[in-house]
């Protein structure tokens, strides 16, 4: 294909920026997914998402979704609770408390340990909920917030889950394929994410890697969606090798286009890569007298949480728009306190881009 798309700089969460064979790879022949040849391509990429994630492929399996990430959310809430069973919900940040608000939402008992965005969550704190409350029985936090670009202890939270007999389940949406992630040695029974983060695929497919004994047993527990539970849709994979319902076939063939392309380029490289274009965001926003709202040593190292400057005539549309219009999308902050913009190191860019970048952003700033 000799076609050029025009390459945007996407420095906001997700979606990222893309390769151009990941986006080529979506222009396929037209095939019903009811076909063997579609289900065979499922089942590997079953498989490579438990790589990534470091599963154990005799234990752990991949349950795929049609949606953004927010669905494997509401799916890992909805079915993993048993009858009786309580969710407890390590929450410092926006993306947990989506958690909580999913809880409501189907009425599910919970308990929201809630404590400052911008600081780690306290372990003590966590050991007494779970010693003071017997019927907790899922422990859920986020790995990476994303709204602060905070990274939380999961290989901690997660021992003092199991320690009390609780199942693990951690939305990694935002950190895996990006930094260093392992289900097992992170003693993760559920993480999470979508094509169109780490792996720099496109949007529409969700997945769930998660412990199938659990899953199986999962089973028994009381049934509060039919399209969204996760049993359900595990065993209509292991029967047939599809996804119930209609799969988002172009974005399956893209994804498959961006693991290989994970894999080549070697996860240790990608970290790599991200950590460099993070280091030069950092450069950046200093050198332009900027400051950022998160300790650099809790940050996951994808995103920064720039404060807006002292300055009465900034605006951050205005900002934005010069930005974009030049082939770089900055993004709104998150934070409900405090006024911030982000700054991502997400997708397939590099140091340079991020070097451009901040030539546009002080060109923006110069004329307000
Ligand atoms: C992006 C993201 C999600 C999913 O958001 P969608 O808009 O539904 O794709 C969930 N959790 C975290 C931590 C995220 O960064």
């Amino acid at each position: 294909m000799t076609t050029t798309i025009k390459r945007n700089i996407l420095l906001n969460p997700g979606p990222a920026t893309t390769t151009d064979t990941v986006k080529f790879a979506q222009v396929v022949p037209d095939i019903c997914p009811r076909e063997k040849e579609f289900a065979s391509m499922m089942k590997q990429l079953r498989g490579d998402f438990v790589k990534v994630a470091h599963g154990n492929p005799s234990k752990h399996t991949a349950v795929l979704f049609c949606g953004s990430g927010t669905i494997n959310i509401d799916i890992c809430l909805n079915s993993l609770l048993d009858k009786g069973k309580k969710a407890l919900i390590v929450n410092n940040g926006a993306y947990s408390s989506r958690a909580v608000e999913i809880c409501q939402y189907y009425g599910l008992p919970y308990k929201d340990l809630k404590s400052s965005v911008f600081e780690l969550p306290d372990l003590n704190e966590i050991d007494k909920v779970l010693r003071e409350n017997m019927d907790i029985s899922l422990v859920y936090t986020t790995h990476h917030e994303t709204g602060t670009g905070l990274l939380n202890p999961i290989r901690k939270i997660g021992e003092l889950a199991h320690r009390h007999g609780a199942m693990f389940v951690v939305d990694t949406t935002s950190s895996l394929g990006m930094i260093p992630f392992d289900m097992v040695k992170d003693n993760v029974d559920f993480c999470m994410a979508s094509a169109q983060k780490g792996l720099q695929a496109m949007t529409g497919l969700s997945f769930i890697i998660g412990d199938e004994a659990i899953i199986r047993k999962s089973k028994d527990f009381p049934k509060r969606s039919y399209y969204c539970n996760l049993y359900l849709q595990y065993e209509y994979f292991e029967k047939t090798g599809e996804m119930h319902f209609t799969p988002p076939v172009q974005t399956i063939y893209a994804t498959i286009q961006a693991l290989k392309e994970y894999f080549e380029e070697g996860e240790e490289n990608k970290f790599a890569r991200h950590r460099r274009v993070y280091e030069a965001i950092h450069k950046g926003i200093e050198e332009l007298g900027l400051e950022y709202v998160v300790d650099k040593d809790i940050q996951s190292g994808l995103v920064v949480s720039v404060l807006y400057p002292d300055n009465p005539k900034w605006d951050f549309e205005k900002v934005h728009d010069y930005c974009y219009e030049r082939g770089f999308t900055i993004y709104p902050g998150k934070i409900s306190t405090t006024n911030t913009f982000r700054l991502c190191a997400l997708g397939q860019i590099d140091e340079e881009d991020i070097k451009n970048f901040f030539v546009i952003l002080k060109e923006a700033m110069e004329i307000l």
